[in-house]
């Protein structure tokens, strides 16, 4: 079992694992190996102490030499589910459980509001994991919803094994190309069943008769991930020691509120993670 879990990849969550590393602590770090689109896309940044006029791309370098010369690595998997066992926690990250004393969360904040029928069709015909459940789907109609092109390599994979796919790309210039894949430019907006999932209407009016949708997006809600954890207006209520409602269980950056900034995201990572290393030590 792993000292802590951090999920997200960003500067909040850099920023915990340094510290954690620093102090010989046993993680595992969940995000993308590239860190955070939202480093890479910013022009100029400067309001970051000591590198005035840094470009987001230089920015992200530097993070990155940062982590590779503490020998930190990244583990490139979507967390998609959270559940609290006694005193600790376990963690499904792209189909396999890890286990964890503590966990950061350094999600970044979600800027999408979950579609209509979503969080009631979850584990019902929604799934955000294709590794986990595409099997349940093999040669039946499906539809996924894709935020990212990083993620097009499981809508493939899905293609692989569904009927027919009905895709939306949220991104221009969607890459997969494949007979049973129909490539929508519309927009999903409310998914609906009885038992199971059924259909999926789209903005136009068509309503899609599907068995199964998946939702590949970089950012889930965090009570979608972790049920009982405590949110005010979409953001993870955290004190000064960045704890959350749950034992052993911390938040830091965008997710916990505004305003949305590197520094701020750095230090509240560095205070959870001295927090952390608290709560371990007292254990
Ligand atoms: C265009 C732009 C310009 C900006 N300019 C500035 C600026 O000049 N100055 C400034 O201070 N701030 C700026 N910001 C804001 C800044 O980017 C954010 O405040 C900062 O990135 C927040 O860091 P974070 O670590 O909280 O989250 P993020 O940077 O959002 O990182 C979160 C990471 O976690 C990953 N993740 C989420 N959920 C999961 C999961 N379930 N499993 C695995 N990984 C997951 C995400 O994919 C992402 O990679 C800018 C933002 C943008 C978009």
């Amino acid at each position: 079992m792993y000292d802590a879990i951090i999920i997200g990849s960003g500067p909040a969550g850099l920023s915990t694992a340094l510290n954690l590393q620093i102090h010989e602590k046993s993680f595992v770090w969940f995000g993308s190996r590239d860190m955070s689109d939202k480093i890479k896309k910013a022009q100029m940044i400067d309001n970051y102490p000591g590198l005035p006029g840094i470009g987001g791309q230089e920015l992200l370098s530097r993070f990155d030499e940062h982590r590779a010369r503490m020998g930190i690595t990244i583990t490139e998997k979507t967390v998609t589910n959270i559940m609290p066992v006694s005193g600790h926690y376990m963690v499904l990250a792209d189909n396999e459980m890890y286990e964890a004393k503590t966990l950061a969360l350094c999600m970044g904040v979600v800027n999408a509001k979950p579609l209509a029928g979503e969080e009631e069709f979850l584990g019902r015909g929604v799934s955000y994991c294709a590794t986990c459940d595409g099997n349940f789907y093999r040669g039946k109609k499906i539809a996924v919803y894709c935020n990212a092109a990083k993620y097009e390599h499981e809508v493939e994979f899905l293609a692989d094994l569904a009927e027919e796919v009905f895709f939306f790309p949220a991104y221009p210039k969607a890459g997969v190309q494949r007979e049973n894949v129909r490539v929508s430019t519309d927009y999903p907006v409310k998914i609906e069943g009885s038992l199971k999932v059924t259909t999926l209407t789209l903005r136009s009016g068509e309503v899609l008769a599907i068995d199964g949708f998946f939702i590949l997006r970089n950012a889930i809600a965090p009570t979608t991930l972790l049920k009982k954890l405590a949110v005010e207006d979409g953001h993870i209520v955290v004190n000064r020691r960045m704890e959350t409602n749950l034992p052993g269980c911390y938040a830091a950056g965008d997710c916990t509120g505004r305003p949305y900034q590197y520094a701020k995201a750095v230090g509240e990572g560095n205070v959870a993670a001295h927090s952390i290393i608290e709560y371990l030590d007292k254990k």
